[in-house]
């Protein structure tokens, strides 16, 4: 029987959220994603529309069908959490159930369960400032979007998660190396769900038999990399210095993330996983 993945943070066909759909329902996983509210209204009218059906193309030549799109707000665990002026935003109030407690609700009642969570989403307010001039309300937005969505993601998934699950994240190495620009908190909110992939597997793995892994991704234009303002150095850095020489593809992180929720990875559980053309192992620029 196929198994079903949950992705969050698909928003466009940029991303790698897109391209670890792509690589899943090419393995014949049903796919579910779960985008961000204010994103959702241009996403769903693409979709709707054909704009990303180039995207949308598989190796067997079929098109990937996304069965069904949540809208989802990961800084708010339940409808309590939220305040006045984001439940009356007009880019709120048109969609409901947003929250990380009542998409899981929905698609257990939707589907049951699932096999495969996927978080691919991060934000931080202030990115392009410098950790020494990030105010404290930037650098905790930074880890509740980036870093505690994922535990809060995985705390309301879990329980709908058949045994043999995996999960998956995507981190970056400005958590472990000083990597100026990516800023606002950022790096540390990377440090924290990199520590937090080792717990999660433990409890996880101990309490479902999920496997909790994170890749640690080279640099993508992505959406969210054009808006931290580096993304064309970062590239054009990595083309330079690492091992192989070659543009990063995001269908390179997707099928990393497919081996991942694979039963070809089934002892592989707590681990950051680099798909960066080797660029981490790197000591000096040559
Ligand atoms: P992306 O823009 O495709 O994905 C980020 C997504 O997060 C967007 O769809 C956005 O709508 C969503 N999002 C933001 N805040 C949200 C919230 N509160 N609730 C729900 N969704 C929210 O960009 P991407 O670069 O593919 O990012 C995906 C992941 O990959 C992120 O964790 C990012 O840090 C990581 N990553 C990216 C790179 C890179 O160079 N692009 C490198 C390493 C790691």
């Amino acid at each position: 029987k196929g198994k079903r993945a949950f992705i969050a943070g698909v928003a466009d066909d940029n991303g790698y959220g897109w391209a670890i759909a792509k690589s899943l329902a090419a393995a014949g996983a049903e796919i579910l994603v779960g985008t961000w509210v204010p994103a959702l209204n241009i996403f769903e009218t693409s979709l709707r529309r054909g704009k990303f059906d180039e995207s949308r193309v598989l190796p067997d030549g079929s098109l990937m069908e996304i069965t069904k799109v949540y809208a989802l707000d990961a800084v708010f665990d339940q409808p309590e959490d939220v305040p006045e002026d984001i439940k009356t935003n007009k880019r709120y109030a048109g969609s409901s159930n947003w929250t990380v407690k009542e998409v899981a609700e929905c698609v257990k009642q939707d589907f049951g369960s699932i096999d495969i969570l996927v978080h691919s989403l991060a934000n931080g307010p202030e990115v392009t400032k410098p950790l020494l001039e990030t105010s404290r309300k930037g650098y905790l937005a930074a880890i509740s979007a980036s870093s505690y969505s994922y535990v809060s993601l995985l705390q309301r998934f879990l329980p709908i998660m058949n045994p043999g699950g995996s999960s998956i994240s995507l981190t970056y190495i400005a958590s472990e190396r000083i990597i100026p620009g990516y800023g606002g908190g950022m790096s540390s909110a990377k440090a924290g769900l990199e520590s937090d992939t080792r717990v999660l597997a433990f409890e996880a793995g101990r309490k479902h038999k999920v496997r909790v892994n994170t890749i640690s991704a080279g640099p993508l234009r992505s959406r969210a990399a054009k808006a931290i303002g580096f993304i064309d150095m970062m590239i054009e850095y990595s083309l330079t210095n690492a091992p192989l020489q070659k543009e990063l593809t995001s269908e390179e992180v997707g099928n990393t993330a497919a081996f991942l929720a694979s039963p070809l990875a089934s002892a592989i559980t707590g681990a950051v996983i680099y798909v960066d053309n080797g660029l981490n192992a790197m000591g000096v620029a040559v």
